[in-house]
């Protein structure tokens, strides 16, 4: 690939593509289109030398047609999205996401000269039947199937890893499919309903010192198991998947497993405090445990995410400690 290759990124207002052009420009890449439909003050960042294109929602296929003109790579991390309390609760809106990741394949075939086009699954794509004990096995990416995928959300990330598979089949666009699990890291969502649990945790602890409530309000009983890649990692992977020869869907996520008491433990041990923990057992708290196998990714790439949760947490701990006080002085930030 040329570096005045036109590289599309779609969702680029958010967390992980917002990361992932910055780290686009910073290998070189100069002709790189980024699109949202949030307005572009919502975006968590952006990157100079990069056009930006807000206000575009992409479930529309002609701003699809549009965006993915002279593309050469398309990678899709637009979604309607959020932790569980917003995909439990946001069923359908979840599933009309289908139409970006449609109208985009269909545009990478029809307006591009798209030589690779990477789709952002998850780990909520696998059978939530086998996601029911917090002392989980790893799931490997068979596991999902025969499906029976998180409602909502995951299975229209299930169908849409489906497309893209039909794309490459039927029409030769080279599809490239990763399902993460749980990414971390700065300019992500901390606030607002869409935050995730190491976001909101750490959140709920800095509004606990500030407030000197000394209690923490954790969703279920804390027992629940989940693992977290740090946003360095899953970039890195997104790499090595979109550039390499592997077509089928691939775990992109860390495996180390860790419970949402010991998440507490960790944020309770970068922020120096001890909280009294309240636990709300009507919350929702999704499957019971889930943690990525990673033998497969080895076998191909030789690597796996491997950022010890820890140092993550204090990377990400830092930024929205600088996020929550900035708001509090009455600057402007980006939930
Ligand atoms: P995010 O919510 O921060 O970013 C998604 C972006 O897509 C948002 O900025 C949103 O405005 C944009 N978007 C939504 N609908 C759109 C539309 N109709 N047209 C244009 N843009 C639209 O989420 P993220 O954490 O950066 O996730 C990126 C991708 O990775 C998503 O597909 C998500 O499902 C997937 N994923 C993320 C995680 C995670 O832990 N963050 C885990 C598994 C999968």
């Amino acid at each position: 690939m040329k570096k005045t290759d036109r590289i599309v990124v779609a969702g680029a207002g958010g967390f992980i593509a917002g990361n992932l052009i910055k780290r686009l420009v910073g290998k070189g890449f100069t002709n790189i289109r980024a699109v949202d439909i949030k307005f572009i003050e919502q975006w968590y960042q952006t990157t100079d030398g990069v056009e930006n294109v807000a206000d575009c929602d992409l479930k529309e296929k002609d701003n699809c047609y549009r965006v993915c003109k002279g593309a050469v790579e398309v990678y899709n991390l637009a979604a309607d999205m959020g932790g569980m309390g917003f995909i439990e609760s946001h069923r359908a809106e979840c599933m009309l996401s289908v139409l970006i990741n449609t109208h985009m394949l269909m545009a990478a075939r029809d307006v591009g000269k798209v030589e690779r086009y990477f789709y952002a699954s998850s780990a909520c794509a696998y059978n939530t039947t086998l996601q029911t004990d917090a002392a989980v096995s790893a799931l490997k990416e068979s596991d999902a199937y025969p499906a029976m995928a998180e409602d909502g959300y995951g299975w229209e990330k299930l169908f849409s890893e489906r497309m893209c598979r039909h794309f490459r089949e039927d029409y030769g666009i080279q599809t490239r499919v990763a399902r993460f699990h749980n990414v971390y890291g700065p300019f992500g969502t901390w606030d607002g309903g869409r935050e995730k649990a190491p976001a909101a945790i750490w959140r709920k602890v800095l509004q606990a010192m500030d407030s000197g409530s000394g209690e923490i309000e954790i969703w279920g009983d804390g027992e629940q198991t989940r693992s977290f890649m740090y946003i360095d990692d899953c970039l890195k992977g997104v790499d090595m998947l979109t550039h390499g020869d592997f077509v089928d869907p691939l775990n992109i996520g860390s495996a180390e497993l860790v419970s949402i008491n010991q998440l507490v433990d960790y944020a309770e041990q970068i922020g120096k405090v001890k909280l009294k923990r309240k636990y709300n057992l009507g919350a929702p708290k999704g499957v019971r445990g889930r943690n990525s196998d990673n033998a497969l990714i080895r076998k191909v790439f030789g690597w796996e995410p491997s950022t010890p949760l820890r140092e993550g947490l204090a990377k990400t701990y830092a930024w929205i400690t600088t996020q929550y006080e900035t708001r509090k002085a009455g600057g402007k930030v980006v939930e």
